[in-house]
């Protein structure tokens, strides 16, 4: 059962769509200040664009380009047309603005709609948006895809715990949008209003708009009792609705009526073979106010090679294994966070918050963990303690060839935010 014509594509279709698409596309771009200057420094003439391979000799995007053109030199149409506009998260200085126009919006809202409906969200269900909203694309780039399906959408919002709680409860919510990192703190709520809340008649969550692990996932549909399906999106390209799991919860499809998606090695700009690791690269294929071409998400997956038991022929990127920017190198080890967590979350023991700390000794890098441990094993014994902590270290060592120094620490003693989680504190260059 399909939200729209455009779900149920086959592959030939896709790309014919696509290269009409990007054509179009780099018209439209070629109105606005960045892009004319852009394609006439590289002496691209748009017209001559006849296939979808001539994407690679397009010049990319970055997030710093779109810093530079602040605050309106990648519009292709008049501000007066533009009715929204969204800033990328996370990001300091100058922050890369994003407009958009009415039909922009009508555009995402369908895609959005497409994704809740994709994995059973019909207009039945009361849906609670639990991410900032503001400037932040989680809020009403979520909120409008719900009201489109036609739910009863609550904005609730990031925080605040106890209403989350109380809304979930008095409004029979069955479908909930969560940032992982506060569904995981959230159960520790629960858990001291004493609530189960798999007692809930929650169903569904989107989650996303940061990296997790499997293991989170398979954890946050235990202590649910729901389905959580990973999604994904980034403001440049509107935000969530870029690509979303189906029910067969392997990889995420990317909507490529909408979206032209890329894998590239993040050093040299060349695409890596197909199934292979690399930086996501994509090219809005439907924006009228603001395109963006081949932008650089910096964000590591791969394309899912085999064709979805679900049948759909949009091509499935994986769970995303953080970005480029968040390696870090340790006594010449090179580590992703999503590693660690991984291990962690593989642990009963562990509870659902943990941070990882950067530290100089001399000039020896080293790597320090704390890890919030569940109640249940937080005992006064220090023998078992020390046990559990060597036997964390181990499997971290196993996992990222260091050992960190692992330190447990209780329930809720680790700073968390509303939004997205710091995990990574880099006190480097603080060091002795
Ligand atoms: P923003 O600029 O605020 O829209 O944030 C977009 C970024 O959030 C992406 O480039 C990713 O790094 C991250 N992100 C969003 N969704 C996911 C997801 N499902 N898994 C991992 N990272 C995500
Ligand atoms: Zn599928």
């Amino acid at each position: 059962m399909y939200y729209d014509e455009a779900e149920k594509l086959s592959r030939l279709e896709i790309e014919r769509l696509q290269l009409m698409r990007l054509q179009r596309t780099l018209r439209q771009a070629a109105k606005s200040p960045f892009y004319k200057e852009r394609f006439k420094e590289c002496g691209l003439d748009v017209d001559a664009v006849k296939s979808l391979d001539d994407v690679k000799s397009l010049p990319f995007t970055t997030k710093q380009d779109l810093r530079d053109s602040y605050p309106d030199k990648v519009l292709a149409m008049p501000q007066s047309e533009m009715v929204r506009m969204h800033v990328s998260s996370g990001t300091t200085g100058t922050p890369t603005v994003i407009y958009h126009t009415q039909k922009d919006l009508d555009w995402w809202a369908s895609l959005m709609a497409r994704c809740m409906h994709m994995v059973g969200l019909r207009r039945t269900d009361v849906f609670q948006n639990m991410s900032g909203y503001g400037l932040f694309t989680g809020g009403l780039g979520i909120h409008c895809g719900a009201e489109k399906l036609g739910c009863l959408t609550i904005p609730a919002g990031a925080g605040n715990s106890h209403r989350q709680i109380k809304l979930l409860m008095d409004f029979k919510v069955t479908g909930i949008h969560i940032i992982p990192s506060y569904a995981l703190y959230l159960t520790t709520i629960f858990a001291e209003l004493g609530i189960d809340p798999r007692t809930l008649p929650l169903r569904i969550a989107l989650v996303g708009a940061e990296p997790y692990s499997e293991e989170s996932r398979r954890r946050l549909e235990a202590l649910y009792d729901m389905k959580c399906y990973n999604s994904y999106g980034l403001s440049e390209m509107n935000g969530p609705g870029v690509a979303f799991e189906c029910t067969e919860q392997h990889g995420m499809h990317v909507w490529e009526d909408a979206y032209l998606p890329e894998i590239v090695d993040p050093a040299t700009g060349e695409p890596v073979p197909d199934g292979e690791y690399g930086e996501l690269v994509m090219t809005s294929l439907g924006r009228e106010g603001m395109p963006i071409i081949r932008y650089r998400t910096r964000d590591i997956t791969r394309f899912l090679t085999e064709p979805c038991p679900c049948g759909r022929e949009h091509r499935r990127i994986d769970r995303l294994q953080g970005r480029c920017d968040d390696m870090m190198i340790v006594k010449g080890c090179n580590i992703f966070p999503m590693q660690i967590e991984r291990i962690l979350m593989s642990m009963p023991e562990v509870g659902e918050n943990y941070l990882i700390i950067l530290e100089r000794d001399g000039f020896i890098d080293n790597i320090r963990v704390k890890v919030e441990i569940r109640d249940e094993f937080f005992v006064e014994d220090m023998r078992q303690l020390g046990s559990l902590q060597k036997r964390i270290a181990s499997r971290l060592r196993d996992e990222i060839l260091v050992t960190p120094r692992v330190e447990l620490v209780e329930r809720n003693s680790l700073p968390k935010s509303e939004g997205k989680a710091k995990r990574v504190v880099d006190n480097r260059e603080r060091g002795a």
